[in-house]
């Protein structure tokens, strides 16, 4: 066949694709391993209100690859939903990140912190994912009011019917939603209206250029408006500077993640930042 093909065979070989595909072939194998062999981590990164009082964190997963060192869960998760990786990725998360809350529980001056575990869409497709997430709860002891799961757009408008009655089934025991990187997709209003969610998380691309492009600026304050119009919680992501945290403040966002606050950390950092008894 090549000899049929002659000189331009060349063409059908690119040496740059192939390595990138090996590559690919070669981490999602590594990474089958990693949950095995438990080289996943949890990060935490702070929430906090108006008077920059921690709320709970954001549980953000990482991989520490044996060689690579740490993998940024924006190369693997992609990776990890193209596969069924995901799911036990997306469950030992869970189930960590309800561990810790059940801890904090047992501590009067933390037991109202939250954590927000990050839902990929497979993960919240599957038929029995009310069901897991209930028997993490039960397993650990984790206070259901306690758990936040963050959803995207994208999930949820895949299939809004399907989504609302999962959201409403762990709403009645409690657990809260909140729409994570707010502001990319297409959710029109009707549908917002309509899902049970407590709180809408401002994409962090918005907020980068506030104080300095009058287009984001205008964006950040329809979402809050919208936000507040519909009676959610407002938190805004890559809040990196006390300017942009006042610019939100006055259009009435309440809460900032981001790195001004600190950036994601291990729970042994977090540690001595949390409430202790006085
Ligand atoms: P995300 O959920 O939107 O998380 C916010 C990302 O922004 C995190 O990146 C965080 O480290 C980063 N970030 C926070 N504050 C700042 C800031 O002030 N400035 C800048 N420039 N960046 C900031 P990270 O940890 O690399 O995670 C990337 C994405 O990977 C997450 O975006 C989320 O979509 C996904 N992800 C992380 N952990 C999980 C998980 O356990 N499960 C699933 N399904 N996805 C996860
Ligand atoms: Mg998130
Ligand atoms: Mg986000
Ligand atoms: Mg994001």
């Amino acid at each position: 066949r090549a000899k049929n093909e002659g000189r331009n065979t060349y063409r059908f070989y690119d040496p740059q694709i192939q390595a990138h595909l090996d590559a690919k072939v070669s981490l999602e194998a590594d990474l089958r391993l990693a949950v095995e062999q438990e080289q996943l981590c949890l990060f935490y990164q702070l929430q906090v209100d108006e008077q920059d009082h921690m709320q709970g964190v954001e549980a953000l997963v990482r991989w520490i690859h044996p060689n690579k060192g740490m993998v940024s869960p924006a190369q693997f998760i992609p990776l990890a939903e193209e596969s069924d990786l995901i799911l036990p990725i997306g469950h030992w998360v869970l189930e960590t990140a309800c561990r810790q809350l059940s801890q904090w529980a047992r501590q009067p001056e933390r037991a109202h912190l939250s954590i927000a575990v990050n839902v990929s869409a497979r993960q919240f497709r599957q038929h029995d994912f009310v069901q897991r997430v209930q028997a993490v709860l039960a397993a650990t002891g984790a206070p259901p009011q306690t758990l936040k799961l963050e959803l995207t757009e994208s999930l949820v408008l895949e299939n809004v019917e399907a989504t609302i009655a999962k959201m409403l089934a762990l709403r009645a025991v409690g657990v809260r939603f909140s729409m994570d990187d707010f502001g990319t997709g297409y959710s029109s209003l009707q549908y917002l209206k309509r899902l049970p969610l407590d709180q809408l998380k401002i994409e962090q691309s918005f907020v980068r250029d506030i104080t300095t492009d009058p287009d984001d600026a205008v964006i950040v304050q329809t979402i809050i408006a919208m936000g507040r119009a519909l009676r959610l919680e407002v938190i805004a992501e890559g809040v990196e500077t006390r300017e942009q945290q006042a610019f939100l403040r006055t259009q009435g966002c309440l809460a900032y993640q981001g790195y001004l606050f600190g950036k994601p950390i291990p729970i042994e950092q977090l540690e001595p930042q949390l409430p202790s008894p006085t």
